[in-house]
């Protein structure tokens, strides 16, 4: 049931998207002094190094977060890109850089922060994190991990279930949250009990922002899965917003497809993802708008990679 670990993972072109979201969302959210719940139902290990055994096996993040890193100079890469003289990074990526970075102060990329510490970034006094992770090993890494805060009851660690566990915390006391619900969508049911937790969470506490990571991958629940969710914010009467950031094809290689050594060509794996947002801050469309062509520019590996912005509301 648990071979999800998501520190192979762990700063992939996925977490960069994701991420660049949650931070532009959060930066939204914490302008106003009113208290903020923020529930991360998925919430992994909290912090990741790049440079061990899983990170390495998979080498995921040199597509993404390590990839940016790379870059001599992030501006003159986009003005390549782009063919655009001034192009100057989006505020909303600086900012993703700039959380890396902080957590990198001798200038390599060695440790990523998970949702976890991303969220404590911008946590403030009054506002309280929650945190869902279900394997025990990461549970108890991700406990580690926030006692190094000491945050006190600011953040909670709750070794239960996600999905479920949510119902707790909405409606929040100060009524307002952020919800993040990032699956491994290991189960197939993931798909279908992510629609529910929409839905339900909508019943229970209809103004709080909802964020569900997805993977653009060839499977129908997972091309559904933005559709429905669509459908149930648009019936709640709620405004939505949906990105999605592509690197490459998706495209398994044709079996006469060799490399130079003359082993097969080996499959893409995850190529695309998406973020799908039910009461997403105003100010999120202009950000994505301005950071998610950069990305496609600084992590498009061919022709098909590309982003799409939609929103309703
Ligand atoms: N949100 C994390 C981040 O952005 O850094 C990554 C989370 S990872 C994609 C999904 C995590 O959910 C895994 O660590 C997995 O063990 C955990 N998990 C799987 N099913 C769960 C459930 N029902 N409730 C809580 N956690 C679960």
């Amino acid at each position: 049931m648990f071979s999800y670990r998501h520190a192979f993972h762990a700063g992939n072109h996925a977490d960069v998207l994701k991420h660049t979201v949650l931070l532009a969302m959060l930066k939204h959210l914490t302008e106003k002094e009113a208290p903020l719940t923020v529930v991360d139902t998925h919430a992994g290990a909290g912090l990741y190094r790049l440079d061990g055994d899983y990170a390495s096996t998979s080498g995921e993040a040199s597509e993404g977060v390590l990839r940016l890193f790379l870059q001599p100079n992030i501006t003159q890469a986009l003005v390549k890109a782009s063919g655009v003289a001034t192009e100057t990074i989006a505020p909303a990526l600086q900012d993703y850089l700039d959380l890396v970075r902080s957590f990198n102060t001798s200038g390599q990329v060695k440790v990523y922060p998970g949702s976890p510490f991303v969220v404590h970034q911008l946590l403030r006094a009054q506002d309280k994190l929650k945190l869902f992770e279900l394997h025990p090993a990461d549970s108890r890494a991700l406990a580690g991990n926030i006692a190094q805060l000491e945050a006190g009851r600011q953040i909670a660690v709750l070794a239960e279930d996600g999905f479920e566990g949510l119902k707790k915390f909405i409606p929040p006391p100060a009524r307002r949250a952020l919800v993040l619900c990032d699956p491994s969508y290991e189960m197939k049911t993931d798909y279908a009990r992510v629609l529910t937790l929409a839905a339900d969470a909508l019943k229970r506490f209809a103004t709080g922002t909802y964020a569900v990571w997805y993977p653009v991958i060839p499977r129908p629940e997972a091309h559904d899965l933005p559709r429905r969710l669509k459908t149930i914010a648009t019936k709640a009467g709620k405004g939505w917003l949906h990105a999605t950031l592509a690197i490459k094809s998706g495209k398994p290689p044709l079996a006469t497809d060799k490399v130079n050594s003359g082993e097969k060509a080996q499959r893409p794996g995850l190529t695309a993802s998406g973020m799908f947002i039910v009461n997403p801050p105003f100010s999120l469309k202009p950000a994505l708008a301005a950071a998610l062509p950069q990305l496609v520019a600084l992590l498009g590996q061919d022709s098909s990679a590309r982003f799409s912005l939609e929103s309703a509301g």
